[in-house]
């Protein structure tokens, strides 16, 4: 079952809620409107992983769209009452060993006042996640509807802040579902990669063109207007250290398709291989499995 804790000034660590009872106003901007910002993290036993880097970018999200959220002290207070009830609830034995889903949530409040709503979730890692690790993906590439340039021409759509407007990445996973794939690349109108519907995309290459060996790691650039991923973040501090290149976009369709290894990542699902884009296979099964259990390893130093 979800542990919910909400955020309340009369209640300084949180006031724990059940989750099978009403609590949200259905006037509230989060329901009505999509209004509102949120954070996924992974805790593993017990404790939330990039917790900062998750604060710092639901109070970005904040700021993009003037919403007046929680401090920092006050979503941890809340994060460990959260984590406290869940670790000694049923929940805690299921799904993946260990590890939990922290969400949180905050919306604009019920129409006419001004007055967030903000809230803690915890649940169990879908067992699914987990085995896309293992498995790697099937990916499409769909058209995301805008050119990579919109972020600056039009601060209005919010591009780069987590809001809680998820209808169209889920309507795209859908799709992909309904054709037989596991997951989703989106491309920008003027045909760059872009992000996954819940995930960055990260590419890397083994050899330069004339076959030398090299380690180089390439996402895709943030003037895309994509979400600043705190993974694959986490996971440049670790490979630059360890001697990877690094690359920042634009990332082409055929960039993607002359890489040997793809991956979406994201916190949830850490790093998922990518055996195939729209049929053609990425690498091959050896280097895929061999750089996933490479960069899996430095993710995991950063956890
Ligand atoms: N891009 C989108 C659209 C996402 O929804 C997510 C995560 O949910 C990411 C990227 C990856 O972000 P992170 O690594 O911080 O989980």
């Amino acid at each position: 079952m979800t542990v919910l804790v909400f955020l309340d000034p009369a209640h300084p660590h949180g006031r724990l809620a059940d989750p099978t009872q009403p609590s949200i106003l259905a006037t509230d901007q989060g329901v009505t409107r999509g209004d509102g910002i949120f954070e996924s993290m992974l805790a593993v036993d017990g404790t939330p992983r990039k917790i900062h880097a998750h604060l710092d970018r639901l109070a970005i999200s904040a700021r993009t769209m003037d919403l007046q959220i929680p401090g920092a002290n006050v979503w941890k207070s809340a994060i460990a009452t959260a984590l406290m009830a869940y670790s000694v609830s049923d929940s805690a034995a299921t799904g993946e060993a260990g590890q939990c889903v922290v969400k949180l949530v905050v919306t604009r409040g019920p129409e006419g006042t001004n007055s967030p709503t903000a809230w803690v979730t915890v649940n169990p890692v879908s067992l699914a996640l987990a085995a896309q690790r293992a498995k790697g993906l099937n990916v499409l590439l769909l058209e995301r509807g805008y050119d990579s340039d919109i972020a600056a021409r039009a601060p209005w759509l919010l591009m780069g802040a987590k809001t809680l407007s998820y209808a169209v990445n889920m309507a795209a996973l859908r799709h992909a579902h309904s054709q037989g794939a596991d997951d989703v690349i989106f491309t920008s109108g003027d045909e760059l990669v872009l992000e996954g519907p819940t995930s960055s995309v990260l590419l890397a290459h083994i050899s330069d063109d004339s076959g030398v060996p090299i380690k180089r790691l390439i996402t895709p650039h943030l003037d895309t207007g994509i979400l600043p991923g705190t993974t694959q973040g986490a996971l440049f501090a670790a490979a630059k250290a360890a001697g990877w290149e690094l690359g920042y976009g634009p990332v082409t369709p055929a960039d993607l398709l002359d890489a040997d290894a793809v991956w979406l990542i994201s916190s949830l699902r850490l790093l998922a291989p990518v055996n195939t884009i729209d049929g053609t296979e990425i690498g091959t099964p050896e280097i895929r499995s061999a750089l996933t259990a490479e960069l899996s390893a430095l993710l995991a130093q950063t956890l």
